[in-house]
C-alpha cells in the first residue's frame, strides 16, 4: 500500500505509516493503484510545498484525512517522464501560486518514494547524472576564445551555469541539441510561460535573450556544433526566449548561411505557431523540422492560456498543415496538466487535430504551472468520470495512429 509522504516545516520529509496516500487531478482525489507508480527516476527533485496540507486516507474507507500542519510533497520529474496525478492537497486560503514547476505526485512505496509517472523518453539527452558542470565551465571559457565577439557565447553560458539550461550545458559539451535563441519578444502571454512574466506573484524562471543576435552569430555556433557533433540538432525556440517567428527574417538568413556550408545536422524550430507563412518561408529555407506547443487542442482552452495577441489557435493549426504540406517532421509539445489532458473531450480533439494533420509526434512535457490554479485559469471543474488516464490516452492514440511517435526530445532524423 503506498503510504503518504509529508514535509514538517524545516523541509524535511516523512512517511506517514497511518495514513494511505493519495494522488490529485483537476482538484480532485484519488487513491494510488500501485500499477502506476515508478521508483522516483534519477535526476528528479522533491518539492515542500507551502501553505499546502497533504492529503491521504486512513484505512479502508473513503475518509480522507488532511494532515494539519504537514506539508504536502510533489516530484519534479527528470526530463523524458511526464506525471499521470498532482500531488493531493488542501490549499490555505491566502496560499500564493505556486512557482513555475510541474508538481507530480510522490509517496512512500516498498521503503522507496516513488511518482505517478510514465517514461516516455529514454534519451538520457537531460539528464543532470551525465552532465559536468566542471567542464561546462571550462570549455564556457575556451568557447569565448574560439567566438571573438559572439554575444550568444556569452548569453548560453548564464543559461548553462545560472539557470542550469541542459540544452546550454549540452552545447557546452558538444553534444546533442545546441540551443539558437533569437527572440526577445513574443506575440503570445501565456499563464506560464517561465521567460517573461508581468503577473507580481509569479516569476519568470529563466529570463529572456535581451538582444536579436545576427544570422552569422547563428550560424557561426550552429554550424561548430553541427561539426563536432553526431546527429547534431540545432534549435530555434528556447526557454530563454519569446517566439522566435517574430524574428523570422533573422532566423531565415541564419538557415541559409547554415544551409550554404552543410547538409549535416537538423535544424529545428521550436514555435507557437503564430504564422504559418512565415514558416513557410523557414521550410523553404531548410528548416528539418518544427515542434508547434499548444496546453490544448481545444481554441477555447488553448486561448485561456496561451492569450494571443494578432494570431488564433486556426492559425495555429495552418502552420501544422503547412509543414506537412511541405514534408517537414512535426511534433506537438503537448503541455500535459493531469486532469485536464486526459479529459475524453480533449482527447477527442487532440485525436482530430492528429488526424486531420497527420503530425508525426507528440512530446508529452509537463506543464510548469500550480495544479489547482490551472482549473481556475481555463474554468474547468471536471469530474471524475470525466478523466480517461494519460496512460490509456496515450494508448488509444497508439492504437488508432501507429505511426505517431511519442517522445519528449526532438528526435534526430537521419531519412530527411
Ligand atoms: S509562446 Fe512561449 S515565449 Fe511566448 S508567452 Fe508562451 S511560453 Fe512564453
Amino acid at each position: 500500500m503506498p503510504r503518504l509522504l509529508y514535509a514538517d516545516k524545516k523541509g524535511r520529509i516523512f512517511e506517514e505509516p497511518e495514513l494511505e496516500a493519495a494522488a490529485m487531478k483537476a482538484g480532485r482525489i484519488f487513491r494510488i493503484d500501485p500499477s502506476e507508480l515508478i521508483e522516483l527516476p534519477k535526476g528528479s527533485q522533491l518539492f515542500v510545498l507551502p501553505e499546502r496540507q497533504a492529503i491521504g486516507y486512513y484505512g479502508s474507507t473513503d475518509d480522507r484525512m488532511i494532515s494539519s500542519g504537514r506539508f504536502a510533497v510533489a516530484a519534479f520529474l527528470a526530463p523524458g517522464y511526464t506525471a499521470t496525478y498532482s500531488p493531493a492537497y488542501i490549499d490555505d486560503r491566502e496560499a500564493k501560486i505556486l512557482p513555475l514547476f510541474s508538481y507530480c505526485a510522490a509517496v512512500s512505496y516498498k521503503g522507496k518514494i516513488y511518482v505517478t509517472a510514465i517514461r516516455v523518453d529514454s534519451d538520457k539527452r537531460h539528464n543532470s547524472q551525465f552532465i559536468s558542470i566542471t567542464s561546462v565551465k571550462r570549455n564556457a571559457k575556451n568557447f569565448k576564445k574560439i567566438f571573438p565577439g559572439n554575444r550568444l557565447i556569452g548569453h548560453l553560458e548564464t543559461c548553462a551555469l545560472t539557470y542550469g539550461c541542459p540544452n546550454a550545458q549540452n552545447f557546452f559539451l558538444s553534444r546533442y541539441e545546441c540551443p539558437l535563441p533569437t527572440a526577445p519578444v513574443c506575440n503570445a502571454s501565456c499563464a506560464g510561460c517561465i521567460s517573461y512574466q508581468s503577473a507580481k506573484d509569479i516569476c519568470a524562471t529563466q529570463p529572456r535573450i535581451k538582444f536579436v543576435p545576427k544570422p552569422a552569430e547563428i550560424a557561426g555556433i550552429a554550424l561548430y556544433h553541427i561539426g563536432k557533433v553526431k546527429n547534431a540538432i540545432v534549435s530555434f525556440g528556447q526557454g530563454c526566449e519569446g517566439e522566435p517567428l517574430t524574428q523570422a527574417g533573422v532566423v531565415e538568413e541564419a538557415i541559409h548561411l547554415i544551409k550554404g556550408r552543410t547538409h549535416k545536422g537538423i535544424i529545428n524550430l521550436n514555435t507557437n505557431g503564430s504564422r504559418p507563412d512565415k514558416l513557410e518561408r523557414l521550410i523553404d529555407a531548410g528548416l528539418d523540422s518544427v515542434r508547434i506547443s499548444l496546453n490544448s487542442a481545444r481554441v477555447i482552452y488553448y486561448t485561456k492560456y496561451y492569450r494571443p495577441v494578432r494570431y488564433n489557435f486556426a492559425d495555429v493549426v495552418s502552420s501544422i498543415k503547412t509543414a506537412k504540406k511541405k514534408r517537414v517532421f512535426v511534433s506537438l509539445n503537448y503541455l500535459t496538466m493531469p486532469g485536464f489532458t486526459d479529459l475524453k473531450d480533449e482527447y477527442g480533439a487532440l485525436r482530430k487535430l492528429v488526424s486531420k494533420t497527420g503530425v508525426d509526434m507528440i512530446q508529452w512535457r509537463n506543464l510548469n504551472y500550480d495544479p489547482i490554479r490551472y482549473f481556475k485559469l481555463l474554468k474547468v471543474r471536471p469530474v471524475e468520470d470525466e478523466m480517461i488516464g494519460i496512460k490509456q490516452e496515450m494508448e488509444l492514440l497508439k492504437k488508432e495512429f501507429p505511426k505517431l511517435r511519442m517522445g519528449y526530445f526532438n528526435p534526430f532524423l537521419p531519412t530527411l
